[in-house]
């Protein structure tokens, strides 16, 4: 069975977030995707994510009426300390699929062009396929440019991808990518919470009820809103 890995912060998921899982599990036939909030995301610890609990309380509520939509408890602060790092997950992950089970890592584009600086990305890169949603601004090129050194195909070969849109499979030796183009919906977490901490209406940008959650535990209130 083909399985979707989506990590992040989801402090909190939005639509973008649940546009990107859509697409991909239907392009890629993926029968699950699994949602993994980081208990502490290696980028993103100033200022301190929200709590764990909530943000995983909110990726279940709007996972809830999709069948294929997995909460994920893999980087609950029970399972590991400190940062969690993509490459441990995954490799944790793993141990527990059968030999015919396809793991696909699904990353925005955003993610994905500091994928180099990841702790062994060279060696996440080939552990499973990537998923990329790619954006309009962005050409095969910057996908390519993207990728550690050692995995990326010499400057001669890419130079020319740029006018091509990031669209497609890229496979070289040790990765293979699926650029999903078009999905990506002019929403962020940070706009979120920075609405949230306004008292503005959030709905347009969320699930109901994870709006609805957010208001009842006053997520975002005099928090700090600078990354
Ligand atoms: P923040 O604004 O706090 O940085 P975020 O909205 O980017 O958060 P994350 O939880 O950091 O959300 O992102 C998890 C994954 O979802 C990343 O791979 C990111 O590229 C992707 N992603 C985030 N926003 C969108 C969006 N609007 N459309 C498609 N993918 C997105």
């Amino acid at each position: 069975m083909n399985i979707g890995l989506f990590g992040g912060s989801f402090d909190p998921i939005h639509r973008g977030h649940l546009a990107l899982a859509q697409a991909a599990a239907s392009r890629y036939a993926l029968e699950q995707v699994l949602f993994v909030a980081a208990n502490v995301p290696p980028h993103k610890q100033k200022p301190p994510v929200t709590a764990f609990i909530h943000r995983y309380a909110m990726v279940a509520l709007a996972t809830q009426d999709e069948r294929r939509f997995v909460p994920s408890l893999l980087e609950a602060p029970e399972w590991a300390g400190g940062a969690n790092y993509s490459i441990d997950t995954v490799r944790r992950l793993k141990q527990t699929l059968k030999k015919s089970d396809r793991l696909f890592f699904l990353i925005g584009m955003d993610a994905f062009k500091d994928i180099a600086n990841w702790r062994e990305a060279r060696a996440l890169l080939g552990e499973c396929d990537f998923i990329v949603a790619s954006r309009p601004r962005y050409s095969l090129r910057d996908v390519a440019e993207s990728l550690p050194e050692d995995l990326r195909p010499p400057a001669a070969v890419i130079r020319p991808f740029h006018k091509q849109p990031a669209k497609g499979d890229l496979v070289l030796p040790g990765v293979t990518l699926h650029l999903l183009e078009g999905i990506h919906q002019g929403v962020s977490a940070t706009a979120i919470r920075a609405a949230a901490a306004q008292g503005k209406p959030l709905a347009r940008w969320l699930d109901p009820r994870v709006a609805d959650y957010i208001k009842k535990h006053g997520l975002y209130r005099g928090k700090r809103l600078d990354k």
